[in-house]
């Protein structure tokens, strides 16, 4: 297979445009991202150590230094579709999540003091509100604190990681901040850390029209490399009693999640064909048929192993 591999490297990839990419992403960067799009979920295994559902990558930082530091958190399950490149620009759904994941496998390593030193959690099964980030909750309190980059736009999300000192610093940065509705991050809310989830420039998740523009997601990173560099040895102390759970058993009954497919970041009045509206629709209430056609619909977008299909 991975002779296969360098023969036709993405076979779905369509290149068009051949214009330069003016900002810090490269062409480089562009084929890496690709890859990471691309790939079968299990590849990422070999990245770090399993942990049930988790794959852990510690960062590099000298063993012999005990202080707490920063967990950064992607999921690797995604919808999948026809993914296509321009010189500025990369469609795909899979963006959601293997864009965060790149990024903070490969990217912000390179813009960040000192190189990788934050602790990398990589979950599954996000996309159907089952995250494995749960598995993490014990061990996610020794951070500083925690951020993931699993959402559209430039803004910031801090669920109910609203603690004044976590708000200012987020603000002081420069961070529009909303409240955002879930991600694995959520299943830390009960926890002693702050989390957030930066924006990370794509648009149009959960639909063929994923896409992000490389120039927004270089500026984009260096707003993130600026606030990890800056804060990387602060803790931010997060009072889990005192917020309401998004997320884990029995979450949905007590908050405004009716089900557990109506949560998430998502938007849904961007015209065309959205992904997870037809999901929430049909759980809302809907025809044995209706079920039947959204249960095809997740099996063939849940994690579909491209290395397989040939990426079609
Ligand atoms: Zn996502």
């Amino acid at each position: 297979m991975s002779k296969h591999k360098h023969n036709k490297p993405f076979p779905n990839t369509v290149l068009t445009g051949g214009g330069m990419i003016a900002s810090v992403i490269t062409q480089q960067d562009v084929r890496e991202l690709i890859a990471y799009c691309n790939a079968n979920i299990d590849t990422f295994d070999r990245l770090g150590t399993k942990q049930g559902r988790n794959i852990f990558i510690p960062g590099n930082a000298d063993p012999k230094d005990k202080a707490a530091k920063v967990l950064a958190v992607g999921h690797l399950d995604h919808y999948t579709g026809k993914l296509s490149c321009t010189g500025t620009m990369l469609t795909t759904p899979a963006l959601d999540d293997r864009l965060g994941v790149w990024a903070i496998c490969r990217k912000l390593p390179s813009m960040v003091n000192g190189g990788r030193r934050y602790d990398i959690l990589l979950t599954r099964d996000e996309e159907r509100g089952l995250s494995s980030a749960d598995e993490f909750c014990k061990q996610a309190d020794k951070y500083n604190w925690i951020f993931e980059l699993d959402r559209r736009g430039t803004d910031a999300a801090y669920y109910g990681f609203s603690d004044d000192m976590w708000l200012e610093a987020l603000g002081g940065d420069g961070w529009d901040l909303s409240t955002g509705s879930f991600t694995d991050i959520c299943a830390f809310e009960e926890g002693s850390v702050s989390a957030v989830n930066f924006g990370i420039a794509y648009e149009n998740e959960h639909t063929t029209a994923c896409s992000v523009n490389f120039r927004k997601l270089g500026l984009q990173l260096q707003r993130i490399a600026s606030f990890y560099n800056h804060y990387k040895d602060t803790r931010f102390a997060h009072d889990g009693m005192a917020y309401p759970r998004h997320y884990g058993k029995g979450a949905f009954k007590s908050s405004k999640y009716t089900s557990p497919y109506a949560w998430s970041d998502d938007y849904y009045d961007i015209g065309g064909k959205t992904l997870q509206r037809d999901i929430r629709d049909a759980d809302m209430g809907a025809t044995p048929k209706k079920k039947m056609i959204v249960q095809n619909l997740r099996d063939w977008s849940y994690v579909q192993d491209t290395s397989k299909t040939g990426g079609k």
